[in-house]
């Protein structure tokens, strides 16, 4: 049952003007904007993650023309990027853009430490277990407290995403390898973006190549299916890869990395109130490519300008929103019925359209010439079909 949080007994509320759920990329990425921001650096924050933040869990890449506030922590950056498949294979410049990895770790710290010069920033290790919106506030249970704001940003995703009838949840699923070799195997000028060149039974079934120096690459299985695998599948998977592809034999495995990225068109919890949901769990991760870091990024900013402007925090549902939207339910609807492949798919794009166009349609920043350009390059009966369903089922 939900606690009486007015009660007399309930413990002394601390209040905050922004309380900050789960301190990992959007919860980060904010809170380094609202530090650089003056009309906001002031604010008395809180930011609450049930973990210290001390491990590199994951390695974020994603693309960008010009510097991000990220910018000094990029560990690594490409202009060139690879495609391959059985039907077609490429080497490309994506010049004015490049491709960037950031490892998890530099990003915790580098924010962390940032805050840490603010004396009106405090962090909590500790369990958000409800967020609730009252009286022009937002409150907070944690564990063990209570806390206020005037706003809350949350990252958290309190409940499994489970479609309704007529959405789609598939799961982008792999596993990266960072491995190391004493002769130089690598080219760290070229990232192979997809190589599709490998078994596709259970799907959609890719490697990245990120090579960070001649001996060092980190090499991701990654697969788009209704399922994840048996551990030692993506073990055996990268192994295979590694020996055979890479014809690599002795090699060392330096760092390791699982994760689960949902590709959906399920909507995800609304903003109520207070309560600003930001992140995968504010709908940002791409539901047709799981990319998530740049629209975290754009999110941030957006929340910052209105924050400034002191207007009203909503969520984008513009025309050119709900278009990509749109674009993001037919894909997912040709995947997960099964109609094309994601080899097949991404093969076609990548053999009929610019990579500049490719980025900036994955990037949900294409115009209608761009779309027109991916669209053309795929069949059309099929896309079109697909379309009219989504249509239908809005
Ligand atoms: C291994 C991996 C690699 C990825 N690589 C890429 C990539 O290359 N490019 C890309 O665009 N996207 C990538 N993504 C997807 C996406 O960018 C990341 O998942 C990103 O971290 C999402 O940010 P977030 O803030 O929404 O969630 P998270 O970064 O997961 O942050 C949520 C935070 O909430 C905390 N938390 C959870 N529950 C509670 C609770 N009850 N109480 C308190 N704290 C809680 C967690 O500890 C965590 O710190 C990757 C994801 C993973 C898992």
């Amino acid at each position: 049952m939900q606690e009486n949080l007015t009660s007399h007994n309930s413990p002394a509320r601390k209040h905050y003007d922004y309380i900050i759920c789960g301190a990992g990329c959007a919860g980060l990425s904010l809170l380094l904007r609202l530090l650089r921001t003056p009309y906001l650096q002031q604010k008395k924050i809180l930011i609450i993650d049930q973990d210290h933040k001390t491990k590199n869990d994951r390695t974020w890449c994603f693309w960008e023309k010009q510097n991000g506030v990220f910018e000094n922590i990029v560990h690594h950056r490409w202009s060139q990027l690879q495609f391959k498949s059985d039907d077609y294979s490429s080497q490309f410049s994506i010049k004015p853009y490049q491709y960037k990895m950031i490892r998890g770790i530099d990003l915790y710290e580098h924010v962390i430490a940032a805050a840490n010069n603010f004396p009106n920033i405090e962090f909590k290790i500790e369990k958000v277990i409800h967020l609730s919106s009252e009286n022009e506030q937002a409150v907070v249970e944690t564990e063990n407290n209570i806390y206020t704001s005037d706003y809350v940003f949350n990252s958290i995703l309190f409940e499994k995403i489970s479609p309704a009838k007529n959405k789609y949840l598939l799961l982008q699923h792999f596993k990266g390898w960072m491995i190391e070799t004493d002769k130089p195997c690598f080219n760290p000028a070229v990232a192979t973006f997809m190589d599709f060149t490998v078994q596709q039974t259970h799907g959609t079934t890719f490697m990245y190549v990120l090579p960070v120096s001649e001996n060092k690459a980190l090499v991701e299985y990654t697969l788009f299916t209704e399922n994840i695998l048996k551990p030692e599948e993506y073990d055996t998977a990268l192994r295979k890869y590694v020996f055979q592809t890479l014809k690599i034999n002795e090699y060392k495995i330096s760092h390791e990395e699982f994760g689960i990225i949902p590709m959906t068109n399920q909507k995800f919890a609304k903003n109520v109130g207070r309560i600003i949901n930001i992140g995968t769990a504010g709908g940002q991760t791409k539901a047709s490519s799981g990319f998530t870091f740049q629209f975290i990024q754009k999110q941030s900013n957006r929340i910052i300008d209105s924050l400034v402007k002191n207007e009203a925090l909503i969520s984008a549902t513009n025309l050119r929103h709900r278009k990509f939207k749109f674009y993001d339910s037919v894909l997912l609807n040709i995947l997960a019925k099964k109609k094309m492949s994601g080899e097949k798919i991404f093969t076609r794009i990548f053999q009929n359209c610019s990579p500049q166009t490719i980025l900036k349609f994955l990037d949900n920043e294409s115009d209608l010439f761009d779309d027109l350009e991916i669209i053309y390059s795929l069949p059309t009966l099929k896309f079109f079909t697909a379309g009219l369903k989504e249509i239908s089922i809005k």
